[in-house]
C-alpha cells in the first residue's frame, strides 16, 4: 500500500525513481543490466489505437493496453516495431490506403513528441535515438496483402520507413500462404519470390511469423539476407500453426534469424490452447460482446477482447498463464539454437497478455528471469535487442550491396 502511494506520489519525479517502484522484486543487478540494454520489441498492435477517431496519444499513460510513452519507459524499452495492420480479408487499393493511414498516424506520433520518440530506420538510428534519451519508433507491414501485388506500392512503403513485412497475415495474400488458412499457392508463387527479392534490395526485412511452413521454407531459400519472425514462439511447448517447429528454428538460425517470441497466451500454452479448443462457446460469448461493443473499431476489438478474456481467467473458465510461460519459450529457442538468435515481439496491444506482462512497464521482469536461469549479461542483452540489431545491420549490408554500382 505504502509503495503504491509512494508511486502516485513520485509520478512525473524522476523516471528512474518510479522505475524503482513500478516492477517489484527486480535485483539490483538485474536493474542495472535491463536499464543498459537496448531493448528491441519487433511487434506492437499499438498502431491500430492511432486511427479511427480513437483520439489515442503516446504521450498520455493509458489505463488499458499495454504501450505508451510512459510506461515504455518505466519498461526501458528502446525501440518498438509498430505493426502495420488490417484484416487478410480487407485487399486492393482499399488496403494500400489504409496501410498508409496508418503509417502517418505513427509518422504523426514521432512528429507531435520530438522529445520522447525519433523514427528509426536503421540499426544505427535505433542507437542514436537511445543515446538522446529517446524512443526508437520503427514500422513493420504486418501482411503482404497490403502492397496489392505492387512492388511499387512495397517500394513507397519503404520509403516512408517500414523496415519489415511480414509476408502473410492470418490468410493467404495473392502470393503467399499463411499457417492458418489453406495452402494455395504451395507456399511463395513466382511473384512472391520476387518480392522476397525486392525486400532484399530495398533493405526491408522479411518477417515470417504468420506464413504456412512452406512459405518459411520458400522464403529461406530465395532470401540472401536472414529472416525474423517477428512475433512467434515455440511449436514444440504450444502447438499452434504460426508457432515455430524446433526445425523451422534450425534453420532460421542457421541463415543468421531471429525468432522474436510471442506473449499472446494462446500461443504460449497448450493448457490454454486446449482450454479454448475444448469450449468454443467462451470465444464465441467473447467475440459477441465484443461486436456488440465496437463494431468494426479495431483497436476498441484488441482491448476488449483482452479484457473479456482476463474476465474468463478471472471466472476460472480459461486458464491462468504467467509471465513465466514467455521466458520459457526464450529459454527452449536458446538452448535449442543458441541466445543468439532469440528476441522479443511481445504482440502488445493486440493479443491476450500473461499475467505479470500486462504492459511495456513489466519488461524488466524478463531481465532477471534470464538472470535467475543463469543466462550471460551478454546473452541476454542479445536477446533483450542486440539480436535484432544485428539481423537489421545484416539486411542494410545486403541491401547495400544489392544496390552497389
Ligand atoms: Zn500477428
Amino acid at each position: 500500500m505504502l509503495r503504491s502511494l509512494l508511486a502516485i506520489l513520485l509520478l512525473g519525479c524522476t523516471a528512474i525513481l518510479a522505475v524503482a517502484l513500478t516492477v517489484e522484486g527486480i535485483s539490483e543487478r538485474a536493474r542495472k543490466l535491463h536499464f543498459s540494454s537496448v531493448v528491441v520489441d519487433t511487434h506492437d498492435d499499438t498502431t491500430q489505437r492511432l486511427v479511427d477517431g480513437n483520439d489515442f496519444d503516446l504521450a498520455q499513460r493509458a489505463p488499458n493496453g499495454s504501450i505508451d510513452i510512459p510506461r515504455m519507459r518505466e519498461g526501458n524499452l528502446s525501440a518498438i516495431f509498430f505493426s502495420i495492420w488490417i484484416p487478410s480479408k480487407i485487399t486492393g487499393p482499399t488496403a494500400v490506403k489504409r496501410a498508409l493511414t496508418q503509417i502517418e498516424a505513427v509518422r504523426e506520433q514521432v512528429r507531435r513528441h520530438p522529445k520522447d520518440l525519433a523514427l528509426a530506420t536503421t540499426a544505427a538510428e535505433v542507437r542514436q535515438a537511445r543515446e538522446h534519451g529517446k524512443i526508437a519508433a520503427l514500422l513493420g507491414v504486418e501482411g503482404g496483402h497490403m502492397i496489392n501485388s505492387d512492388l511499387a506500392v512495397l517500394r513507397q512503403f519503404a520509403a516512408l520507413g517500414v523496415r519489415y513485412m511480414t509476408l502473410t497475415h492470418s490468410g493467404n495474400d495473392e502470393w503467399a500462404d499463411s499457417s492458418t488458412d489453406k495452402p494455395v499457392h504451395n507456399g511463395l508463387s513466382d511473384f512472391g519470390k520476387d518480392v522476397v527479392r525486392e525486400m532484399n534490395r530495398l533493405g526491408v526485412m522479411v518477417d515470417i511469423s504468420h506464413v504456412s511452413d512452406k512459405t518459411f521454407y520458400d522464403a529461406l531459400a530465395i532470401s540472401k539476407a536472414p529472416l525474423v519472425a517477428s512475433h512467434s514462439s515455440c511449436r514444440a511447448i504450444c502447438d499452434a500453426p504460426r508457432n515455430m517447429t524446433d526445425q523451422m528454428m534450425k534453420d532460421l538460425a542457421a541463415k543468421g534469424g531471429v525468432i522474436q517470441i510471442n506473449y499472446h497466451v494462446a500461443f504460449l500454452s497448450q493448457e490454454f490452447r486446449d482450454a479454448e479448443k475444448n469450449h468454443p462457446e467462451i470465444n464465441e460469448q467473447i467475440a459477441a460482446k465484443v461486436d456488440k461493443k465496437c463494431g468494426d473499431n479495431e483497436a476498441c476489438q484488441l482491448m476488449e477482447g483482452d479484457r473479456l478474456t482476463r474476465e474468463a481467467v478471472e471466472a476460472g473458465k480459461l486458464p491462468r498463464v504467467g509471465y513465466e510461460k514467455i521466458i520459457e519459450h526464450i529459454d527452449h529457442a536458446g538452448k535449442l539454437v543458441g541466445a543468439d538468435h532469440v528476441g522479443l515481439g511481445s504482440d502488445f496491444d493486440g493479443a491476450n497478455m500473461p499475467y505479470g506482462m500486462e504492459d511495456a512497464s513489466k519488461l524488466p521482469l524478463i531481465t532477471e528471469a534470464l538472470l535467475k536461469k543463469g543466462y550471460s549479461e551478454s546473452d541476454i542483452r542479445k536477446i533483450l535487442g542486440e539480436n535484432t540489431l544485428r539481423v537489421m545491420e545484416e539486411v542494410e549490408r545486403v541491401s547495400r550491396e544489392a544496390t552497389a554500382h
